[in-house]
């Protein structure tokens, strides 16, 4: 543990504040301000580190865009651009009890039964609960790979492990790592999973999707005003013209 280091983090924009207040200065919400430890766990290496990445000139790199994988889900196809884009992370949002859970199991079933692999983590619900849902479903989820845990470092050990082609988080507020003090669904443990969940994809090539949970306020994790937590930042965006208004595209 380190010295009981904290700041008061809007739970609205994900700004820091030395001091509480009832007001937050950066995006003027109220009572948002919450105190977080900020202390890393010690161990944690510090400064440059090479990476396997190499800089390539563009010109050597293929002009076909990289396959997708569709779902078959229509309006989930159309609203991801065409398919789920290897090495992406896509937030799948919306009040709870909307269907995220099931949405996603469903578009597990579909990508196993063209052979691509998937590895479905719940902290929401049990292995056992998981089996109950992809009971219901009209999709054979059967060869679907589950895990029930919570815990980052795990969630990433196994994906590695299995080499899924796409790994279903469910959710990122039931997600932490061991790296950060604080617990799960706080809005440094949020931020911090959803960029090593960012980099774990652009790096070892799986696509992510990730359920956010929508507050009664209407945000995903802080995700409401100029400077959300949680943005959207995959790849798939939609095809001209739509791309030109819309940063988010909203499945109904
Ligand atoms: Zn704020």
């Amino acid at each position: 543990m380190s010295k009981g280091k904290s700041v008061f983090r809007c739970t609205e924009c994900g700004a820091d504040q030395p001091k509480w207040g009832g007001r937050c200065d950066s995006c003027g919400a109220w009572n948002s301000l919450v105190e977080e430890p900020v202390g890393k766990k010690a161990g944690r290496l510090e400064g440059w580190k090479e990476t396997a990445a190499v800089p390539v000139q563009l010109s050597n790199l293929p002009t076909a865009g990289r396959d997708r994988w569709r779902t078959g889900l229509a309006e989930f196809d159309f609203v991801l651009g065409g398919g789920i884009v290897p090495g992406s992370v896509t937030l799948v949002g919306g009040e709870p009890g909307i269907g995220k859970s099931t949405l996603l199991m469903q578009c597990a079933a579909r990508l196993e039964s063209q052979g691509i692999s998937t590895l479905y983590v719940s902290g929401e619900e049990s292995p056992d609960q998981l089996r109950l849902r992809a009971d219901r479903l009209e999709e054979d989820a059967g060869s679907i790979r589950v895990l029930g845990e919570t815990r980052l470092e795990s969630i990433l050990h196994h994906a590695t492990q299995l080499k899924s082609s796409v790994v279903l988080l469910d959710s990122v507020q039931t997600t932490y790592t061991e790296e950060l003090e604080g617990a799960p669904g706080n809005v440094g443990q949020v931020r911090e999973c959803a960029a090593r969940l960012m980099r774990f994809a652009k790096e070892s090539g799986p696509a992510v999707l990730l359920v956010g949970h929508v507050t009664k306020g209407g945000g995903i994790a802080g995700h409401r005003r100029h400077r959300p937590v949680l943005r959207r930042r995959d790849d798939a965006r939609p095809p001209h013209p739509a791309r030109r208004q819309e940063p988010l595209r909203l499945g109904r």
